[in-house]
C-alpha cells in the first residue's frame, strides 16, 4: 500500500470526460448554494439535486453506493459527514456541508461545501459563535485548496496532507484556536468508480505515497472541526458527527493532476482563479 509505485492515470480523453461530469457536480453545487435557505428541509435539496443530475443525462452516483438511496450527503453543525438528507429543516444560522456526486458517460465527480444558512448579516445577529463557524469555513476551504496545489506530478501523493495540515495549522495559529482535522475519512483516486484507489489522507502522515503521474484524478476532501478530531456514527449507520459536539466544515474537489498544469474538474471556473493566485499552472479542459 506504501510502496513507490505511481498513481493511476488517465488519458487524455478521459479527462475531458471527467471534466464533464465533474463540471456537473460543481454546477449542482452553485445551485444548490443559490438556493439554500431558512425553511427548506435537507430532502427538499437532495431532490433539487437529483432533478438538476438527472436533466442532464447524469446519475446520481451516491445511489450506487450499496444501501444509500439519496443524491447528497447534508451534514448540519455536529455532523460530519455522510448526514442523510431527512425532513431535518434548515434554520438560519445552520452550517451546512453539502456533499454531491454525479456520474455522467460512465464517469464520476464528487465535491463538497461547507456553508452558514441564511442571508447576508445572519452573522451579525447570531453572534460571534456564527462567525467563528464562518471562519471555520474559510479555514477549511483554504486548506482544499492548500492540499489541491501541492499536487504536482512526479511530487508524492501524500504531500497532499501535509500541505493540508500546515494550513490548518496555519488558521489556527492565526485565529488562536485549535482546529481538529478528521482522520478517519479520506480523500480518494476518482475515475469510472467513485471511490478508487489510492487514498488520500488529509493530514500528514510518516509514509509521502505514490509518485504522482500526469494524468492522475483523485479527490481531496479535508474535514475540521472547531474542537476535537474524534467522530462517531449515529444509529443511521451513516452520520458521522463530532465525539464533543463541536462544529464540523468539509470542502471537496475532484483535481486532474497533468504535466501542464492542474485542472480542478468540479469547479466551475476549473480552478483557474485560485490556481492562477496561488501561482500554480492551470489547465482548461473545457
Ligand atoms: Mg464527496
Ligand atoms: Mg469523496
Amino acid at each position: 500500500m506504501f510502496g513507490r509505485r505511481p498513481t493511476p492515470a488517465k488519458t487524455d480523453e478521459q479527462l475531458l470526460l471527467m471534466r464533464r461530469a465533474g463540471l456537473l457536480v460543481g454546477q449542482t453545487l452553485e445551485l444548490l448554494s443559490s438556493r439554500v435557505e431558512a425553511g427548506l428541509t435537507t430532502l427538499d435539496l437532495d431532490a433539487l439535486a437529483e432533478e438538476f443530475i438527472r436533466s442532464h443525462g447524469a446519475v446520481p452516483n451516491f445511489q450506487l453506493v450499496p444501501g444509500y438511496a439519496h443524491t447528497l450527503c447534508t451534514s448540519v453543525n455536529d455532523e460530519v459527514v455522510h448526514g442523510i438528507p431527512g425532513h431535518r429543516v434548515l434554520q438560519d444560522g445552520d452550517l451546512l456541508s453539502i456533499d454531491c456526486g454525479a456520474q455522467l458517460d460512465g464517469w464520476n465527480g464528487d465535491a463538497a461545501r461547507s456553508l452558514i444558512v441564511g442571508p447576508v448579516g445572519v452573522l451579525d445577529q447570531h453572534g460571534p459563535e456564527r462567525s467563528e463557524d464562518l471562519e471555520l469555513v474559510t479555514a477549511t476551504e483554504d486548506a482544499l485548496w492548500a492540499g489541491i496545489v501541492a499536487l504536482e506530478v512526479g511530487e508524492r501523493l501524500y504531500a497532499v496532507g501535509e500541505a493540508v495540515e500546515a494550513s490548518v495549522q496555519g488558521a489556527s495559529a492565526r485565529r488562536g484556536r485549535d482546529y481538529g482535522i478528521i482522520e478517519e475519512y479520506v480523500g480518494h483516486g476518482i475515475g469510472r468508480s467513485m471511490h478508487e484507489d489510492p487514498q488520500i489522507p488529509n493530514y500528514a502522515v510518516r509514509d509521502r505515497g505514490p509518485t504522482v503521474r500526469s494524468g492522475f484524478t483523485g479527490a481531496i476532501e479535508p474535514m475540521v472541526t472547531l474542537g476535537s478530531a474524534q467522530t462517531r456514527v449515529l444509529d443511521d449507520d451513516w452520520t458521522v458527527v463530532t465525539a464533543d459536539g463541536s462544529r464540523a466544515a468539509h470542502w471537496e474537489h475532484s483535481v486532474a493532476v497533468t504535466d501542464n498544469g492542474l485542472c480542478v474538474l468540479t469547479a466551475v471556473d476549473g480552478g483557474r482563479s485560485r490556481l492562477e493566485a496561488s501561482g500554480a499552472a492551470y489547465l482548461p479542459l473545457d
